[in-house]
């Protein structure tokens, strides 16, 4: 169950490049995932502070989550 589907709690950092088939928003472990290079596979997600859709875009923007 999806506690706040606006949030996006992953970015992958394997396919940063934007294409014109725009960004993949998917699910991984229960979260949504954001993929800006719209990758079929081999994603690699990093967990991020959940940011809303409006402001994924740029990885490096976002605040990775601390080592806890
Ligand atoms: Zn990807």
């Amino acid at each position: 169950m999806l506690a706040n589907k606006n949030l996006i709690e992953f970015v992958c950092v394997t396919h940063v490049e934007p294409r014109a088939a725009g960004p993949k928003i998917t699910l991984v472990e229960g979260a949504w995932a954001f993929c800006s290079g719209h990758g079929e596979r081999e994603h690699e997600w990093m967990r991020i502070e959940p940011t809303r859709l409006e402001h994924v875009g740029d990885p490096r923007r976002i605040q990775r989550l601390k080592a806890s």
